[in-house]
């Protein structure tokens, strides 16, 4: 994003803000206070997995407003205990906690996987595998799994616990391994990092990885989970189940939800006590995780957004052929698609949205596209349009320079 002037403010310092507010929202589309209209394949970071006031969400979230908000989690909640044996007749999991963020749900897995040892007998085994590019999040603990300098600078001493190999590296993952290994966690798709997918085989070893070691295999699918890739989480796509899952983003449908499954054995720890949350699983949010999930387990809307992605993927390897000198090459799955750009990946995400489309930018000069799993294919021809003209313009400002 181009840093334009932006009014002062009272808030905190920490976004670099493209100055420009939206008014609504409607489907794939944005409408800005000033009432320009912008198709919206960045889905506020893969959160508005049913793009924009989709009519089910909105009615799922107002009869629930009009009943009742929040109870403690001291009492039973219904819609706690429905989203999570939906979550778990859909997945590998036998159990699941609500949180409220991804940071949230990636602490739970962390704490799940440490007790999981410490309740088995192995106290000492508490520290994780991780990967070089990963991010999972802004606690404190998370900026030390996700290991990026920029993110753990001037925070104190990182959580300890961590140990991060190259990407793709096998040597460097098995030599990582010792007595105090606990387990590996990874995102199969990196986000941030730039859409840099794990091979399934690579998933596959580490599985085998794990099943040696007596590991846990821990997830990451806050980004690439409800539906991103075409499956509904894209472990998947490598014919693998982890033993613990952190998910969030998309299951909220923009309602702040997180969450984290796991197996029964991997969870054996989790007793009365261990952890525990104020809102999460609030009834509003489980409300809108269930409405989510009706809508994304329908018959054929995973295959759907195959379909879709595939379209966007063909269109987009088209403007790679066509505007060679400022961007390379389509990445990703599903609709969770990157570009990896030649121009800098923010003057490329900056033409886009002058073109009226909002693209992200992520890590290793990629930018996403995360448009809603909803989005039709007139709104995906009607994107390519619009960044054809805009890789155009940028590709000619090249050119004089
Ligand atoms: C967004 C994200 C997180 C952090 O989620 P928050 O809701 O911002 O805390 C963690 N991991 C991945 C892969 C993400 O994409």
């Amino acid at each position: 994003m181009s840093k334009e002037a932006v009014p002062e403010s009272a808030l905190y310092s920490t976004y670099a803000r493209a100055d420009l507010s939206f008014d609504r929202g409607e489907g794939s589309w944005l409408v800005a206070t000033d009432g320009r209209r912008y198709l919206d394949f960045m889905g506020g970071i893969a959160v508005n997995s049913l793009g924009h006031a989709h009519p089910h969400l909105v009615a799922a979230l107002k009869a629930q407003a009009e009943k009742l908000w929040h109870v403690s989690n001291i009492f039973e909640i219904e819609g706690q205990r429905r989203l999570a044996e939906r979550l778990a007749a859909a997945t590998f999991a036998d159990r699941v906690f609500f949180a409220n963020s991804g940071a949230e749900a990636i602490e739970c897995a962390i704490k799940t996987t440490r007790r999981f040892h410490y309740v088995n007998g192995r106290p000492e085994r508490y520290r994780l595998v991780t990967f070089e590019g990963a991010f999972h999040g802004r606690t404190l603990a998370a900026i030390a799994a996700g290991g990026q300098k920029k993110y753990l600078e001037g925070f104190g001493p990182p959580v300890p616990g961590f140990d991060q190999v190259p990407f793709g590296d096998r040597e460097a993952v098995e030599a990582a391994i010792g007595p105090e290994t606990a387990g590996i966690l990874i995102e199969p798709i990196q986000g941030e990092g730039g859409i840099r997918a794990f091979p399934p085989e690579e998933l596959r070893f580490l599985r085998a990885l794990c099943d040696e070691h007596g590991l846990l295999l821990v997830l990451d699918e806050i980004q690439t989970g409800i539906g991103r890739t075409g499956r509904l989480f894209a472990h998947e796509w490598a014919g693998i189940t982890p033993d613990v899952m952190a998910i969030a983003k998309g299951i909220g449908g923009g309602f702040p939800l997180g969450a984290c499954l796991a197996t029964e054995a991997a969870a054996a720890g989790m007793s009365a006590g261990t952890h525990g949350t104020t809102f999460g699983g609030n009834l509003l949010a489980m409300a809108v995780g269930n409405a989510v999930l009706d809508v994304v387990l329908e018959d054929g809307f995973l295959e759907r957004v195959r379909q879709t992605g595939l379209l966007l993927k063909q269109k987009l390897a088209g403007l790679v052929d066509a505007h060679g000198g400022v961007v390379e090459e389509i990445r990703g799955e599903g609709l969770m698609l990157g570009i990896k750009c030649r121009a800098p990946n923010a003057e490329v995400a900056a033409a886009a949205r002058e073109e009226g489309l909002l693209l992200v930018a992520a890590g290793d000069n990629v930018v996403r596209l995360l448009p809603a799993l909803t989005v039709g294919e007139a709104e995906v021809t009607e994107a390519v349009v619009r960044l054809d003209r805009a890789l155009g313009r940028l590709a000619k400002r090249e050119a004089a320079e």
